[in-house]
């Protein structure tokens, strides 16, 4: 890892993209493919391919704890180390002593990868950080910087995975097919072809989920063997914020609208009876919808869908609508849904792509023609799933009300005997073709738009019918319109210092809202102000401390912050008992005293019209 941790430094010591690119591809190019397959993989901040589930499970405090041990420092020397170099990894580097036993370069990134298996595989706090403090007492410290970097996520070096599928294309740029023509692209002066394939490239990737196999296809040539593959998620395809219904259709004329749903993005993919769900960090999500596999079971060919898991109503004035997030919330982070949660909070998947089916890749093919191989596919008959199954089902039922027999062998599976069962205790779940309506008009979206909200909805999708699905891009070809955000006063009550460049000063807030007398905390934000007033507002947080407890301070109440957020949750994480949903700092509210902030009756107020 000595070459690893040496090319990091020069990447982070420039801030050119196209030096970084050209230092990252040198080195990948002087490696081994499989070597440089780890290594292109801990660029890009893992330590395994992002498709892989397997997590180390080591997380900051075990590294933390191990590095002050090794360095022989105090929690306190690593927390003023910390707030100077503003990460775990680059402390290591600068506490940790010169190491005799280090084999420097001793272990390559295949081997480190292999260490970080063990690690993962370990069970147990303790017998990970055995694990860990081996190999961290194996590594010169510059290497040790590197593998905590790797380990926490980020070497925060200036390189996103973008760069390094760059870096790629341009190490292995004019391999034509079979890797005989000029490699690396070096041919006049490396101008002719480099970076000739950085499509192919990120198309690889973006299939694989895997920047290391990416490399190992661009060494040999092999780029368009890449394929789609089942159970492994691509990226999502995402939204632009639009203005306006004026804005939105200045993009493009005929739109394709739909409701925007609050709930949790989902791709699912689909074999004869297997179905998994995958979230938007692409980590599997089927444990807490045990309900909704069953209703994708049984299609008559393999495919992937889009679209969004939502509580539904299951009263039934309210039938056909999604129920607010924090309905939803409840069934989250579980790793048991009990059969009364799921009845108390019935889930649905609002299906509006597919991605692939029946053997073919339908990305490139427009959301017209999408639209309508959804439909067949929805439409269609499914094959039961099971010879058990088939007598229960009632033949020919639509796709999108098959709520009962299925279900029963999930509740079987939760300990619901469904003979004891009465009607109204039935797990309903369902797949449902996430409606679609057609506008060319502002007064047409604008109608639309208030429809959506009274359905509860947070606003509108609205979406170019020609174009394709770009996995992990923010386009212009899908648009969001959503209500006017809320906003609350709120009181800085503790102010922590920040990562990377904010290291130094206060820049992450936790507020609160008034309650009588009481100030309780509702919510904590980075600091969207500007640098000025971030430094400005340190200098007065520094000699307004309550009380210093590090890394953070406990402040004297008197900082207003007008804050908007995307909803109200309830949480104990907060004194309060609610939080809020992605807050976001708008501006400092000099001109308002702390008396006249928001009241925890007005969050009540707004947590309970959300449902409305
Ligand atoms: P935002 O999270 O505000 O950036 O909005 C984009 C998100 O809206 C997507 O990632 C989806 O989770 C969600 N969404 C809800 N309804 C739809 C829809 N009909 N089409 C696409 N995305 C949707």
């Amino acid at each position: 890892m000595r070459r690893f941790a040496e090319t990091s430094e020069r990447i982070a010591a420039t801030t050119k993209k196209l030096e970084k690119t050209a230092l990252l591809a040198e080195y990948l190019k002087s490696l081994p493919p499989d070597e440089g397959a780890s290594a292109a993989v801990f660029f890009s901040g893992r330590p395994f391919p992002m498709w892989e589930e397997t997590t180390l499970q080591a997380g900051g405090t075990l590294l933390w704890r191990i590095v002050a041990e090794l360095a022989g420092r105090s929690d306190e020397e690593l927390t003023a180390a910390y707030r100077k170099y503003g990460d775990l990894g680059a402390v290591a580097g600068a506490v940790l002593p010169q190491n005799n036993d280090a084999q420097e370069g001793r272990h390559s990134p295949s081997e480190l990868q292999r260490r970080f298996r063990e690690i993962a595989a370990a069970r147990g706090p303790a017998a990970k950080g055995a694990l860990v403090r081996r190999l961290l007492g194996e590594v010169t410290p510059l290497e040790a910087k590197y593998i905590v970097k790797i380990m926490t996520g980020d070497l925060r070096i200036g390189l996103k995975e973008s760069l390094v599928e760059e870096a790629i294309a341009k190490a292995y740029g004019a391999t034509l097919a079979g890797g005989k023509l000029v490699a690396g692209g070096t041919l006049a002066g490396g101008t002719l072809a480099a970076g000739g394939n950085l499509k192919d490239v990120q198309r690889a990737n973006m299939l694989l989920g895997d920047i290391g196999e990416t490399l190992r296809l661009a060494a040999d040539g092999r780029l368009s063997d890449a394929t789609m593959r089942l159970f492994h998620p691509i990226g999502f395809m995402l939204a632009s914020p639009a203005e306006s219904a004026e804005d939105a259709l200045s993009y493009f004329q005929n739109a394709l609208v739909e409701d925007k749903y609050d709930g949790i993005r989902a791709q699912a993919h689909c074999s004869g009876d297997t179905v998994r769900f995958f979230s938007r960090t692409r980590d599997e999500i089927t444990e807490s919808f045990p309900e909704l596999p069953q209703t994708l079971a049984g299609l008559p060919q393999d495919a992937i869908f889009d679209g969004e898991i939502v509580a539904w109503s299951s009263l039934a004035d309210e039938a056909g609508r999604a129920l607010p997030f924090s309905a939803l919330q409840q069934r989250l982070g579980r790793k048991k849904v009990s059969a009364n949660l799921m009845r108390r909070v019935p889930a649905a998947y609002l299906v509006f792509d597919v991605l692939y089916a029946g053997g073919e890749l339908l990305i490139d093919r427009t959301l017209r023609e999408r639209g309508r191989i959804l439909d067949e596919l929805l439409a269609g008959e499914r094959k039961p799933f099971d010879d058990a199954a088939v007598s229960r089902l009632r033949s020919g039922e639509a796709l999108a009300r098959r709520n009962s027999a299925l279900f029963q062998e999930v509740q079987k599976g939760f300990g619901f005997h469904p003979e004891q069962s009465s009607a109204n205790q039935e797990i309903s779940s369902q797949v449902i073709r996430a409606p679609i309506s057609r506008a060319s008009t502002a007064e047409e979206l604008d109608q639309l738009f208030d429809a959506a909200q009274a359905r509860g909805n947070e606003g509108l999708m609205i979406k170019d019918p020609e174009s394709s699905y770009t996995p992990g891009r923010r386009g212009k070809s899908w648009l969001k319109l959503k209500r006017e955000l809320a906003t609350l006063d709120v009181v800085v009550t503790a102010v922590e210092y920040g990562h990377g460049k904010r290291i130094g000063v206060l820049s992450d807030y936790t507020f609160a809202v008034r309650d009588g007398e009481r100030l309780l905390n509702i919510g904590k934000a980075y600091s969207g102000l500007t640098d000025a007033e971030i430094a400005e507002m340190t200098q007065w947080f520094l000699e307004h401390t309550v009380e210093d407890q590090g890394l953070r301070r406990v402040v004297e109440p008197k900082i207003v912050l007008e804050v908007a957020f995307n909803n109200v949750m309830k949480s104990d994480r907060h004194n309060s008992g609610y939080a809020l949903r992605f807050p976001r700092i708008m501006r400092l509210r000099p001109d308002k005293l702390p008396e006249e902030t928001d009241t925890l009756e007005r969050v009540t107020e707004i947590y309970e019209g959300q449902g409305k």
